[in-house]
């Protein structure tokens, strides 16, 4: 029986990814009224703080990956990080998020604590946290989660090990069974816990993105972040697959994964990814119409932003940060959505698992 149920779900995501688009946009206007349900009817923001593009890992898709040599490396000191809390907080944005390239050695896991004791110092509880730094210990995420992280991200990429190995290079700093552990270890220490998938990678099927949907749901996440692949010219993975057709292709593969998670998933975060804002101008707010929920402005330093290139075409290089909002307060009301502003905005599963 069990069995005929996860069969019946899995043709009905498939159904979502790959049915015409007039039947599509039907079944947007269901999902629209899911979100606003379950979800409520505001968008919620989350400062992104891009920390440091240093990295131990050589992922095959990514630009700021080790092995290429063309990336002028960063770290932000700990005034600009807590500028961009400031600029934060002033808007109203409610939470941050810091992300980096992954390191975890004891000057690294010293610093990112640094950083967390000032910011509780300085604003208590007032602004939620979320940090995306990668695989860490059991000890390190324990003292960061009682610095008042209380949210993490670690997208698992592809929920298909075989694919991972084929994403990553064969060594013990990619492995697949430490990343899953380590979100196991994330709900453990009390976490709100995010993950995600890359959509369209090299060798990827539509199958491979029903398990993934499956695969979240499994693990029973609060939060999720995915997002098209897009190839970087410094990476191995250039040119795997690259046409203008193929980019479209995988924008709407991404938005329709979207509208799937929210049908399966209701009450959950899901976060409109800026790779789709770097192939449409309007993807952040068509990810929200599709079923998102968060959004991530950008408040790194403009100065640094450059240097933070996942992928070409990274939308807002060259703007400050306070510009941020007046542009996406008036992009969100295009698709008749408000801000949550100064509210944390936490995930309701969270709170029902709990
Ligand atoms: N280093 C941490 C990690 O990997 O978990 C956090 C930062 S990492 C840059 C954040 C995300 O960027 C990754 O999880 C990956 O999915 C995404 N990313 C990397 N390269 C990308 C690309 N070429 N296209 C789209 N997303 C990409
Ligand atoms: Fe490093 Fe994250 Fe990029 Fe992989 S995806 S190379 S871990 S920054």
């Amino acid at each position: 029986m069990e069995d005929l149920h996860r069969a019946n779900i899995k043709r009905s995501l498939y159904d979502c990814l790959t049915m015409n688009a007039e039947q599509y946009s039907q079944f947007l206007s269901e999902i629209e009224k899911l979100a606003s349900l379950n979800v409520g009817d505001k968008v919620y923001f989350r400062g992104l703080i891009e920390l440091s593009n240093i990295c131990v890992k050589n992922c095959y898709y990514c630009g700021i990956r080790r092995g290429n040599t063309n990336v002028h490396r960063y770290q932000l000191p700990i005034e600009d990080v807590m500028s961009a809390v400031e600029i934060s907080f002033q808007q109203h944005y409610g939470s941050i998020v810091i992300q980096a390239g992954e390191r975890s050695d004891s000057v690294f896991v010293d610093y990112i604590s640094k950083i967390l004791r000032a910011v509780k110092h300085k604003y208590g509880g007032q602004i939620g946290i979320t940090l995306s730094l990668g695989e860490q210990s059991r000890e390190t995420l324990k003292e960061w989660f009682e610095l008042g992280a209380h949210r993490y991200l670690l997208r698992i990429e592809t929920s298909n090990k075989e694919l991972y190995q084929k994403w990553h290079p064969n060594n013990s700093l990619h492995d697949y069974d430490k990343r899953l552990e380590t979100l196991h270890l994330l709900r453990e220490l009390g976490y709100q816990v995010g993950t995600g998938v890359l959509i369209g990678g090299p060798f990827q099927t539509v199958d491979n993105l029903v398990d993934d949907l499956l695969f979240f749901k499994e693990i029973d996440v609060d939060m999720v972040g995915m997002g098209p692949f897009i190839s970087h010219p410094n990476t191995p993975f250039y040119n795997k697959l690259e046409t203008n057709a193929d980019l479209r292709s995988r924008y709407d593969l991404a938005l329709r994964m979207i509208s799937a998670l929210r049908w399966l998933m209701p009450n959950i975060n899901i976060a409109a990814a800026t790779s789709l804002q770097a192939i449409d101008p309007m993807g952040r707010e068509m990810a929200v119409k599709a079923g998102a929920n968060i959004i991530m402005p950008n408040v790194t330093p403009q100065t640094s932003r450059v240097d933070y290139q996942l992928y070409p075409n990274k939308p807002c290089i060259d703007e400050e940060a306070w510009e941020c909002k007046g542009c996406l307060d008036a992009r969100l009301s295009m698709v008749d959505r408000c801000v949550g502003y100064d509210e944390l905005g936490d995930s309701p599963h969270f709170f029902e698992r709990l």
